[in-house]
């Protein structure tokens, strides 16, 4: 009962003009205090839709959740009302969004931006709320907040607009920080920059993170744990160690083997063959079988059950089956894994 938060069995369905698209089919994690998970899957398998439910902000009438629970310290956020949820969204959960242009009103000054929320879901007055947003601009890197306070979006880069969305994120001193795909539309210098940045306002707000991203590389020097997503389900979840270390399921292992490396060449890069499924239609057996050079017969006729590699490890794949035959990862694969074990994730 200790964990912050606990997602069992989430399922999330889209009713669209051509049919029902599984975009979430039953997925489960937890996180603990002060924790950061990083979700990991290549567009379309489902990340954003799951960080959505989290803030029940699917969107309605199409979007349905068709059954799971999300445990927010023990408080079920699935049968909260609109307006219960509008209240957790600006005290407990908050959100960074990939385009932080979306998530900025181009017509409002930053600093009365903060200062609203501030004075809306903190009752603080205006006096406080102005002190806090400037001590919020400082916190997250931006130099001289009480001039930048009175400026307009667009008078900020793409890097410097993203750390003002993390002050309004960080404005209610949330429990849990979502970030998804934060750094994408940014260079990556100034990925490196917020991510670290994101690193060093957990360690003083004790937030646990939920950070989204297509790309396994970024995530070895951010998580704590990692789950990964294909087709609407995690198909592998562990500690970054496991997933860098010991990564068992065959879609890792292709996330892995297309991370490029310093001293790699392009050829070496074990590209995944073909493109995720189509949701109407999810296939049946393993969903990631048809791009599976390593499927098995059975992968075709039934879905494969989260085997247990340890205490902090599972992955959905047959191949950890007792009868299965032993199957190593591709060499470049491999290399990763030694490469990772050699710098320490700190590559
Ligand atoms: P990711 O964030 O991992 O790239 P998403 O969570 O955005 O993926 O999408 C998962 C699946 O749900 C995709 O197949 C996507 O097309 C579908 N989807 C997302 N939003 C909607 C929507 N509003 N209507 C219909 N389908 C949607
Ligand atoms: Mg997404």
């Amino acid at each position: 009962m200790s964990k912050l938060l606990e997602v069992k069995d989430l399922a999330v369905s889209f009713n669209t003009y051509n049919g029902e698209v599984q975009a979430v089919r039953g997925v489960s994690f937890d996180l603990d205090k002060g924790e950061t998970l990083a979700i990991v899957g290549e567009s379309g398998s489902g990340k954003s839709v799951t960080t959505s439910a989290l803030m029940g902000l699917v969107p309605k009438p199409q979007g349905v959740i068709k059954s799971g629970e999300i445990l927010l310290e023990g408080e079920d956020l699935v049968k909260k009302s609109n307006k219960e949820m509008q209240k957790i969204r600006g005290k407990d959960i908050s959100m960074v969004f990939q385009n932080p242009l979306s998530s900025l009103n181009p017509t409002m000054k930053i600093g009365n931006q903060i200062i609203e929320g501030l004075v809306k879901h903190q009752n603080m007055n205006r006096t406080d709320a102005k002190k806090r947003a400037i001590e919020l601009l400082d916190q997250v890197g931006i130099p001289n907040p009480e001039i930048r306070m009175k400026q307009y979006p667009h008078q900020f880069s793409g890097g410097m607009r993203q750390r003002v969305v993390i002050a309004i994120a960080l404005a209610c001193n949330p429990k849990i920080l979502i970030a998804d795909e934060p750094t994408t539309a940014l260079d990556v210098t100034i990925q490196a920059q917020i991510l670290e940045l994101m690193k060093d306002i957990q360690k003083e707000t004790e937030s646990a993170i939920v950070f989204i991203t297509h790309d396994l590389g970024v995530v070895a020097n951010v998580a704590d744990r990692v789950a990964v997503m294909y087709a609407g389900k995690i198909v592998e979840y562990g500690t970054v160690d496991d997933i860098f270390y010991n990564p068992k399921h065959p879609y890792t292992w292709g996330l892995l083997g297309s991370m490029p490396t310093l001293d790699s060449d392009d050829e070496e890069l074990y590209a995944i063959p073909g493109s995720p499924p189509d949701m109407l239609n999810p296939p049946k057996g393993d969903a990631f079988a048809p791009r599976n050079k390593f499927a098995l017969e059975i992968d075709g006729v039934m879905e494969p059950p989260m085997f247990k590699v340890s205490d902090s490890h599972y992955a959905a794949t047959w191949l950890l089956h007792e009868d299965a035959p032993k199957m190593e990862p591709p060499e470049s694969v491999k290399k990763r894994m030694q490469g990772f074990a050699n710098t320490g994730g700190e590559e």
